[in-house]
């Protein structure tokens, strides 16, 4: 009897293990048919537009499989795309909320959370959100920038600072540059105090974040300037040259006045005619044409200018010509001709913008040192062409 029962022992085995292997298939069959009603379900509310019973039944299919995580991240950004925010923070705050989600899922909807939340307007939840991601590979760099982003609009620029340690780690120069600009924020404002020492050691900082900011040279040259250091400020207005060739004509004057105050005109006509030869700007030529008159005459002038608007023909430029001219005739009647001229240019000119966004191309009659329109930092600069420099 009992060789019997060790006969049957491994039909029994057998037996079980059939039993058990249906029995798994049997389960993975109900998840599978779970999940296609739950999906079913889903595409039906969306079909008859109740997208949010059509979200709630889609998250719960979720619960079941993970495959379908790229998904909801797809509709979650549509949701985003076409303003319905609440409908995209549902989806990603589920996707954050699930435990067995791979790392990199996870960073994905924290990073999504955050920009949803950015784009809500709801400032402190994105920060916590792109806070907790700054040491990751993927999402750290881009998530610093909107950091810096929200501490741009909350004019925190002490709270963007304490990221200086990361930023120089990344060495990304989009970031050096945005940080540059917040030490120059803080500058103008101890500037505005006339704390002498403050401003230069801001502007340093700023300057080892980013060697080319002409924003950081310019408030070091106006500090100089009014702490009777000429020298310094000279060799700041210098330096903006070279940074920056495009900002340049902007810093003609303040530059000529200091010169002045060193009583080194020629030295400061010399510099210019070089800006002149390199960049053909009509703010140098116009400035250029006071020496040659005062050294040559200003029948020599006349000749410069003449030749120069032949090589690179600009409204500025042709309106200083019809100056010249009034200047230099006596003819009531024509002066009369040509002072209508004049009124046109200038009518002309004032109605055109004298900066544009060299990053997203916004146009303004006023300078600004971060775009209004796309935020970037230095990108306004005065506009080149026929109508421009
Ligand atoms: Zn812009």
């Amino acid at each position: 009897m009992i060789e019997l029962l060790f006969l049957l022992l491994p039909v029994a085995m057998a037996y079980g293990w059939f039993m058990g292997r249906n029995s798994v298939k049997q389960n993975q069959q109900t998840a599978k048919q779970d999940l296609s009603i739950k999906y079913s379900t889903g595409l039906n509310y969306l079909l008859s537009n109740q997208e949010d019973k059509a979200i709630d039944s889609l998250l719960d299919a979720l619960k079941v499989e993970d495959d379908s995580v790229e998904a909801h991240f797809a509709m979650a950004n549509l949701f985003r795309k076409r303003g319905e925010l609440d409908r995209a923070l549902k989806v990603h705050e589920h996707l954050v909320r699930l435990g067995h989600l791979p790392t990199k899922d996870k960073q994905q909807a924290v990073y999504e959370l955050g920009k949803d939340f950015l784009s809500a307007g709801l400032y402190d939840r994105a920060e916590k959100m792109f806070s907790k991601l700054l040491k990751s590979k993927t999402y750290g760099l881009k998530s610093l920038t909107f950091l810096l982003q929200i501490y741009q609009s909350t004019k925190d620029w002490q709270q963007g600072l304490t990221h200086k340690k990361l930023a120089l780690k990344l060495a990304d120069k989009r970031i050096l540059h945005t940080l540059a600009n917040f030490y120059c924020e803080l500058a103008t404002s101890a500037f505005e105090q006339d704390k002498y020492r403050e401003v230069i050691e801001l502007l340093e900082e700023a300057l080892i974040l980013d060697p080319n900011s002409c924003r950081a040279n310019w408030l070091m040259a106006k500090i100089y300037e009014n702490h009777q250091q000429c020298h310094q400020a000279a060799q700041c207005y210098q330096d903006i040259y070279h940074q920056d060739k495009e900002f340049f004509p902007d810093v003609i004057e303040p530059m000529f006045v200091c010169y002045q105050k060193l009583d080194a005109e020629d030295e400061f006509y010399k510099f210019i005619k070089k800006v002149y030869d390199e960049t053909a700007s009509s703010s140098a030529l116009i400035c250029y044409l006071t020496y040659v008159s005062q050294q040559h005459g200003d029948g020599k002038a006349k000749e410069f200018i003449l030749t120069a608007l032949k090589r690179r023909p600009t409204i500025r430029g042709f309106q200083h010509f019809v100056k010249m001219q009034m200047k230099q005739s006596d003819d009531v009647v024509n002066n009369t001709s040509l002072d209508l001229i004049k009124e046109l240019i200038s009518e002309y000119i004032n109605i055109k913008h004298r900066y544009s966004c060299r990053s997203c191309g916004f146009n303004s009659s006023t300078h600004y040192w971060s775009c209004p329109s796309c935020h970037e930092w230095e990108q306004l600069k005065p506009v080149r062409g026929l109508e421009g420099e």
